[in-house]
């Protein structure tokens, strides 16, 4: 990356929304001393935003634009953070703003999961720095670790708390068994959910999330599309209710893990976890990632995963590492994307289980489900009865079996005559083999 030529680093926002917003109030405010920090002044040059009417307190009026090509095609502006979110425009402004000469930060998974390869290959190509901290899990630090402090080990697994919504929504199922359609509610009055809630609570959020944390543990370009996805509105009360009973939490999780350095299994799932996993102790909003590697071991990332003043943190973080690069000339080293890997099927991965299905009390049944699973290959490991009237309330927990196995254990208990409803299929993580 070529030199900064004066000691001040010109920057352009485009977006000044939750978290521009606080990072132009942070950096006005000075409470770090950035020149020291740097090496560099810092001037931010220009802001784009869609209304210009709107009360942007504190900002000075005269930086904001709605024209944001002004800004990628600035050539006085060294840095563009893109704080807008969505696909389009921001696409194309940052691969301008890239292909013009630029230092890019952005907090857009939504862009990453979708376009991450292609502005990586085009910062590359421009010799420029790309940096993206804030993209997954907020303030807290994870894609530096894992493409810089973890890149001389072998990550084998990633688990990941990377959606503050759903974590609030299942840590009030879970603490006053409360139903999701309440939880949720309760989510929206308190600013944890949007009124259109769907790309939290349907896992898309979580799986952009995931396709980025994959990408950089494994060294193999993972997109969302790559992604398996299941959100948590299927989940009621009697779900929460049964994994507290049996010591466990339901969290909803990212999970991106290499089988046999030949596949990667990529997946967004509720998870049952036991209550003694250190994911399950992140409660409320907070996120965590919990990373094993080979010669690290078990390492978790633990923090607030969104809100304005946490993100703006990250953003700034990039900020000063793109400022140091600058004033020595220099440029971050490109993500490596060497591995040859595939994406496995979801059929084949390898999980536990626990399936709750309803069935009528009488004499037998317990034999025929218990045969059902066994003629699928799946191992029962524990099965545990309650009983209501004539119904009698299975839940039954399995080891390692694959999806293909369970869905056609899961289909075959449908079709018979004492089964009066598969309640629910729930994957299970955290227990040794
Ligand atoms: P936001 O509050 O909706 O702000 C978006 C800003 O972008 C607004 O200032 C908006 O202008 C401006 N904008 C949108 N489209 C534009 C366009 N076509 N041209 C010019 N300006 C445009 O969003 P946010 O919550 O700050 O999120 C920003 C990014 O950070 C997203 O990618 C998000 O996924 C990511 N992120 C957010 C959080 C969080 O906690 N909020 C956490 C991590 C990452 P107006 O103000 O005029 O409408």
């Amino acid at each position: 990356m070529p030199k900064l030529d004066t000691d001040t680093l010109y920057v352009g926002l485009l977006g000044c929304g939750v978290v521009g917003s606080e990072v132009v109030r942070l950096l006005a405010e000075s409470r770090i001393d950035f020149k020291a920090r740097s090496g560099a002044n810092l001037v931010i040059k220009k802001i784009a935003v869609r209304d210009l009417g709107a009360a942007r307190p504190g900002i000075d009026k005269s930086l904001f634009t709605t024209d944001a090509l002004s800004i990628v095609n600035d050539p006085e502006i060294d840095v563009v953070i893109e704080l807008m979110g969505g696909i389009d425009p921001a696409r194309d402004y940052l691969l301008k703003a890239l292909n013009n000469g630029k230092a890019v930060i952005t907090a857009n998974k939504a862009l990453l999961a979708r376009h991450g390869d292609e502005l990586e290959t085009a910062s590359d190509k421009a010799d420029v720095d790309f940096y993206y901290e804030a993209a997954v899990a907020g303030a807290i630090p994870i894609i530096r670790p894992l493409s810089e402090s973890l890149v001389g080990d072998y990550v084998t697994k990633i688990m990941g708390i990377v959606n503050g919504t759903t974590n609030f929504i299942l840590t009030k199922m879970f603490e006053t068994g409360a139903d999701f359609d309440v939880a949720l509610k309760e989510a929206q009055a308190l600013g944890f959910a949007e009124a259109d809630p769907t790309a939290d609570v349907e896992g898309f959020d979580a799986a952009a999330k995931a396709a980025i944390l994959a990408t950089l543990s494994f060294h193999h370009t993972v997109t969302d599309a790559d992604v398996y996805r299941e959100g948590i509105t299927k989940l009621t009360a009697r779900d929460i209710a049964i994994a507290k009973d049996m010591g466990m939490v339901i969290k909803l999780l990212a999970i991106a893990e290499n089988i046999d350095d030949e596949k990667l299994s990529v997946r967004v799932h509720p998870t049952l976890l036991p209550e003694t996993h250190p994911l399950a102790a992140v409660r409320g909003a907070f996120n965590a990632v919990f990373v094993e590697a080979e010669a690290a071991g078990e390492l978790m990332f633990y923090g607030r995963g969104a809100g304005g003043v946490p993100t703006a943190s990250a953003v700034l973080g990039d900020l000063v590492a793109i400022a140091r690069n600058l004033v020595d000339g220099r440029t971050a080293p490109a993500t490596s994307d060497y591995a040859s890997l595939t994406i496995a099927d979801i059929g084949t991965t390898h999980t536990r289980y626990l399936i709750r299905l309803d069935v009528q009390d009488k004499p037998g049944v317990l034999a025929g489900v218990a045969n059902t699973f066994a003629a699928n290959n799946v191992s029962i490991s524990t099965v545990r009865q309650t009983g209501q009237e004539d119904t009698a309330e299975l839940t039954v927990t399995t080891h390692l079996a694959t999806e293909e196995s369970l869905a056609n254990t899961v289909k075959q208990l449908n079709g018979l005559e004492f089964v009066k409803r598969i309640a629910s299929v729930i994957r299970v993580e955290g227990l040794s083999a």
